[in-house]
């Protein structure tokens, strides 16, 4: 790629947000230009959420279901089809308030941008939060998870914890119990937030248990995990349970570091999208999870992916009249 090309469309991001604004505006001809993310980093995944769990079974026009990873190449593969251009790169400065605007890949120091943009689509997604304890973030990746699809097979006849009392927790502990010999849900409160139909299933099967209204005061264990020092938010008491594996399932936080300043966020810290998917500085588009707190899915992500692409080809038009 040259210093500074300009393109009409670049896209941040490749997860059903990103990837379907790529199959739109490339099926617009404006061929657009995707920086997926790195696969090293843990806040750009190529591919978002969705290469991070299994079966999804709610996305339409797949009566069985579809893995997460299957739906994304999938996704990728037709964006690539119609002329997008995909770099396993990430945006390391962003400058929004120049025509084209500018974006920086690598060093972020450097005087000039690699490549500007006429628009730009913002679909960074959203991370896992973490409780941000010192004990957590050494033992990760000894123990201590985020990704029951990634690491669940490590823990075959294991004790494991699953933290939090939402969807995603009430999934990874599902999935869990194909490989541990028990799984204990540690929650806050004594009602989980997760919907009705995962909270059946969670109730319902024999190898997963509850703890309630319990806090993780801290993560245990030398070089890899043992255990977990639980706080009962009642009485005050501290006890200890013995674990081989945590995951850390207490929801998300969207990817905006990089528009600190430049791009309105609401008190949550996500994007504010306007008019469809209209930020405050025009010709940059906001869709997917970066800019929603609510609905979170994938259809919905997609959904907002295609209105991105829209809105942008709707911009470059009103440009090219004026
Ligand atoms: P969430 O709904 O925000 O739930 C987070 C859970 O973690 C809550 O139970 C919360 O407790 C707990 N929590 C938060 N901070 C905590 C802390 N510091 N210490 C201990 N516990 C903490 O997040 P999510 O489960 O990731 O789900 C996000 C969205 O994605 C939801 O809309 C969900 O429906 C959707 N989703 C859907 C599926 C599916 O349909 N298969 C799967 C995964 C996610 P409180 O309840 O006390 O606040």
């Amino acid at each position: 790629m040259e210093s500074a090309e300009i393109r009409d469309v670049v896209v941040l991001g490749s997860g059903p947000a990103g990837l379907t604004a790529a199959i739109y505006s490339a099926r617009a001809d404006l061929r657009p230009l995707v920086l997926e993310g790195e696969p090293s980093s843990s806040s750009d995944q190529p591919g978002g959420q969705l290469m991070l769990t299994t079966d999804v079974e709610n996305f339409p026009g797949f009566a069985h279901g579809v893995l997460g990873p299957e739906l994304m190449v999938s996704m990728r593969a037709q964006a690539e089809r119609f002329g997008a251009e995909i770099l396993t790169e990430r945006a390391s400065r962003v400058d929004l308030a120049s025509t084209p605007m500018g974006i920086w890949i690598g060093d972020r120091d450097l005087p000039e941008p690699t490549l500007r943009a006429r628009t730009l689509i913002i679909a960074t997604g959203a991370r896992s939060l973490m409780l941000g304890l010192e004990n957590e973030a050494r033992l990760l990746g000894h123990g201590v998870s985020t990704c029951a699809t990634c690491d669940g097979f490590f823990f075959r006849d294991k004790r494991i914890v699953v933290i939090g009392g939402g969807d995603s927790a009430l999934e990874e502990a599902l999935f869990l119990t194909k490989f541990g010999d028990s799984v204990t849900v540690v929650h806050r409160r004594k009602e989980l937030r997760a919907s009705k139909i995962m909270q059946d299933r969670a109730f319902r099967n024999e190898k997963i248990t509850f703890r309630w209204d319990s806090t993780v005061v801290d993560v245990l264990g030398d070089e890899r995990l043992t255990g977990l020092r639980l706080r009962d938010v009642n009485t005050g008491e501290e006890s200890e349970i013995v674990a081989d594996g945590v995951f850390v399932a207490i929801g998300h936080a969207p990817s905006t570091e990089l528009f600190a300043g430049q791009l309105e966020t609401d008190e949550a810290g996500y994007l504010v999208s306007r008019e469809g998917t209209k930020t405050n500085v025009p010709g940059v588009f906001a869709c997917g999870d970066v800019q929603d707190h609510v609905y979170r899915q994938a259809v919905t992500a997609a959904g907002s992916g295609c209105m991105a692409a829209i809105d942008a080809e709707r911009y470059l038009s009103s440009l090219a009249q004026t």
